[in-house]
């Protein structure tokens, strides 16, 4: 048997990989809106090298993909053995203490021959999957660029504007793929649901041609909390194969073959040999109930243990999410020497960065007060684009000393309450230091009248800012020009 906790982890690895995929297609498309900015002005040549440009986009991803599969496979092919070798070797405890003699996985020809077929068939699903992100980032990318001329033509925004909104609606969107349905997932969904379909199936599979094997008619489900109500109502019971035995459940009963059914899409339930006179339930239905009942602490508040599960996932969704944001602006900063657009991805970029540690430190605190295993943990190893962390890791630095401007009193006795993350990530990109804000609030060389929207504007000799005098939140930052800080110096009587 495995457990859901098992099926939950086993696509880790898969998803990682494909995670990476998704951020290497979001700096394609990225890098083709750069190339092609130069001509932005210029409606005719715009649409000409969008088109062009779009097609050397699709036979990038294309070949990314390409790249991805021998590593792809391997993942998929370890994933469902090392599955199938821990199912095997829990069913055969069972019949062996029944006086039976079982083969091991690699033995067994038949069940080779279905793990074999797995893996075949998830490969096929995950290779068909991938290869519509290509005509996906074609249209992320032609999006992008209708929508960047449209603001320019109609004259809502400069163009530079219009590229930095495009670089953002990329970053947000990444890569995605389309069933045939035409319904679309985020890349990292559809690969968890393939591959932990894939196992789940598969597994179930070799331990039901096994029982035949083994001439045993019985399997007991196996329990989860959280499971849904349609899954609640034969978990933990026993079902008959034949359906000869009317005592117990029959294949149709539990909906096995079904989608929405016993091992249908996303099923965390497993099922093993369960022997007349040997075996003891291992699911009292006072257990099952307990199960279902199962919470754990979160600050002081009782959460049910899969809503827990559940939490973990999202968060680690929304840690991929600005992984991949990062990737984006990186890929936009390396393509331009404009000193004002260098700013703005700069600004985007360390807005994430700040983000991304967030949520890093909220998932860690989380996971060690509920004692569920973090990625790292589950992973073991896990590689992050060095280049990145350790600028993500620097920017967070820098965003931290900008905490001991809370609490500080401007010359005109404001106390600091807060400054945002978007204000220190502008900072940091116009190399603003946080003692550079200080010195204007605490010592400036003018500071205004206060405004009617409760605003204060406070000019120190590097920095000049806007506090909202109510609140004591900082409102806007910038460099104070030094011809500017010349003057006033002059005028204040200080050289
Ligand atoms: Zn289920």
């Amino acid at each position: 048997m495995l457990t859901p906790e098992y099926y939950f982890y086993c696509s880790d690895e898969a998803v990682e990989l494909y995670s990476k995929l998704d951020e290497t297609i979001t700096r394609d498309i990225v890098r083709r809106i750069m190339m092609n900015e130069g001509k932005i002005t210029e409606t005719a040549k715009w649409q000409i090298e969008s088109e062009l440009q779009a097609g050397m986009l699709y036979d990038d991803v294309v070949s990314r993909v390409a790249e991805s599969s021998g590593t792809s496979k391997r993942v998929v092919k370890k994933a469902f053995r090392k599955a199938g070798i821990k199912s095997v070797d829990f069913d055969n405890k069972i019949y062996r203490a029944a006086g039976k003699t079982p083969r091991e996985l690699s033995m067994s020809p038949a069940a080779m021959s279905v793990l074999n077929a797995g893996i075949a068939k998830t490969n096929g699903s995950l290779h068909n999957l991938t290869m519509t992100t290509a005509l996906g980032a074609q249209r992320t990318f032609i999006d992008a660029c209708a929508l960047a001329e449209l603001q320019i033509t109609s004259g809502a925004m400069d163009p530079n504007t219009a590229i930095n909104e495009a670089i953002k609606s990329v970053a947000e969107t990444g890569s995605y793929v389309e069933y045939p349905s035409g319904k679309r997932d985020k890349i990292e969904v559809a690969v968890r649901r393939a591959v932990m379909t894939g196992i789940s199936q598969t597994t179930g599979e070799i331990s039901l041609a096994n029982a035949r094997e083994m001439e045993t008619d019985l399997m007991e489900i196996s329990a989860h909390a959280g499971a849904r109500p349609s899954h609640a109502e034969w978990q933990g019971q026993i079902v008959s194969i034949s359906g000869d035995n009317t005592k117990y459940l029959s294949l149709s009963d539990i909906g096995y073959g079904d989608p929405g059914g016993f091992k249908g899409i996303n099923c965390r339930h497993d099922w093993y040999p369960f022997i007349e006179g040997i075996s003891t339930r291992a699911y009292t239905d006072k257990y099952l109930e307990e199960l279902n009942n199962r919470t754990v602490t979160y600050d002081g508040e009782e959460i049910p243990q899969y809503e827990a599960e559940q939490r973990q996932r999202a968060m680690e969704r929304q840690m991929r999410d600005e992984r991949r944001k990062l990737a984006a602006y990186d890929e936009a900063l390396k393509c331009t020497e404009d000193q004002k657009q260098k700013v703005d991805f700069e600004t985007s970029f360390n807005d994430s960065s700040q983000k991304l540690k967030k949520y890093e430190r909220i998932y860690d605190d989380f996971s060690k007060q509920t004692s569920l295993p973090t990625l790292k943990e589950r992973l073991k190893t896990q590689e992050y684009d060095n280049n990145i962390s350790k600028k993500v890791a620097d920017v967070d630095k820098k965003a931290q000393e900008f905490n001991s401007l809370l609490g500080a009193k401007t010359s005109t006795g404001v106390i600091v309450n807060e400054v945002g993350i978007h204000i220190r990530s502008r900072a940091i990109a116009r190399g603003e230091s946080a003692s550079d804000i200080l010195n204007a609030l605490t010592n400036p060389l003018k500071s205004d009248k206060i405004r009617i929207d409760d605003s204060q504007q406070f000019i120190g000799e590097k920095s000049t800012v806007v506090i909202n005098v109510k609140t004591g939140k900082l409102v806007t930052t910038w460099s104070t020009s030094s011809s500017k800080a010349e003057k006033l110096k002059k005028k204040k009587g200080v050289s």
